[in-house]
């Protein structure tokens, strides 16, 4: 069984990956971590596990333990000391950290494995594929756009999705930055659209994710690779691949 920690315990995907990582045959939930100030005991949160807050969390870290975080970029500090403390492997979910915030995580990852993925859908991976490959083939003159709708709440704009999905593109096009449009309205999970046109056509493909369920997908793997790998910082497409070495070989 790997043991696993859920950091951001409270918040919507949070308690989602709990569910999940009960529910799982080979993850074990070792521990449930929140914001400093907002700890619990036992049976008030949880029925069997307390709620620790984040400068507590190396009471609950054991050896081999991976650590999901889905809390926001202004946790990242407090979650890298607490981690070092065991040595703990990361999956990181949670979009919107800045260029600092970055270093420090690829700082982490020299000496432990980190998982990092914008989107832990099966859609987006596979849409970032195909934008390479659109990338490569979609005749000069094809003008790109992208529009990404999301929920009220959510805080970094444009998602960690879209830029990634942007990156991908641009790094293959070489035609400079898509325009990316933002919209934040109700209770949208998250949809990602690009859009192609030229003068005499027009080519749309759309992600869309009917809960945040459809976040949970690639969680199980990144965690198990997150687990067998060495120091690193891995991407989803790293791990799939990972799992296709096993499968064919
Ligand atoms: P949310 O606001 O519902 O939950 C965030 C939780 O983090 C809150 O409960 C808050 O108490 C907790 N938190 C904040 N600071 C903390 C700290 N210092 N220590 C411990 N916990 C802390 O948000 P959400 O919708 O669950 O999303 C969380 C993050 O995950 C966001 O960055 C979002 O963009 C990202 N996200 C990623 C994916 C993906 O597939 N990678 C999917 C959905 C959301």
């Amino acid at each position: 069984m790997i043991p696993v920690i859920v950091h951001g315990a409270e918040g919507r995907m949070g308690r989602l990956i709990t569910e999940m990582v009960e529910a799982s045959d080979d993850l074990q939930l070792v521990g449930l971590v929140t914001e400093v100030g907002r700890g619990r005991s036992p049976g008030e949160f949880h029925p069997r596990l307390p709620l620790t807050p984040q400068d507590r969390l190396a009471d609950v870290l054991e050896p081999g333990v991976v650590v999901i975080d889905f809390t926001s970029s202004a946790a990242l500090d407090g979650l890298l000391d607490g981690a070092a403390a065991a040595d703990a492997s990361l999956v990181i979910g949670t979009t919107g950290h800045d260029e600092e915030q970055l270093r420090r995580l690829r700082d982490y990852a020299a000496a432990h494995p980190v998982v990092m993925a914008s989107n832990f859908s099966v859609g987006i991976p596979v849409l970032r594929l195909l934008l390479e490959k659109l990338a490569e083939i979609l005749p000069p003159g094809f003008m790109p756009a992208q529009v990404e709708t999301h929920h009220r709440h959510k805080l970094d704009l444009p998602s960690g999705t879209a830029r990634t999905l942007a990156h991908a593109w641009e790094d293959r096009r070489g035609e400079g930055t898509v325009p990316t449009h933002s919209l934040r309205l109700g209770g949208v999970t998250g949809e990602h659209t690009w859009i192609f046109s030229d003068d005499e056509e027009t080519l749309v493909l759309t992600h869309r994710a009917h809960s945040r369920r459809a976040f949970l997908r690639g969680l199980p793997s990144a965690v198990r690779y997150a687990a067998a790998a060495g120091p690193g910082l891995a991407t989803m497409e790293d791990v799939l691949a990972a799992g296709e070495r096993s499968e064919t070989g």
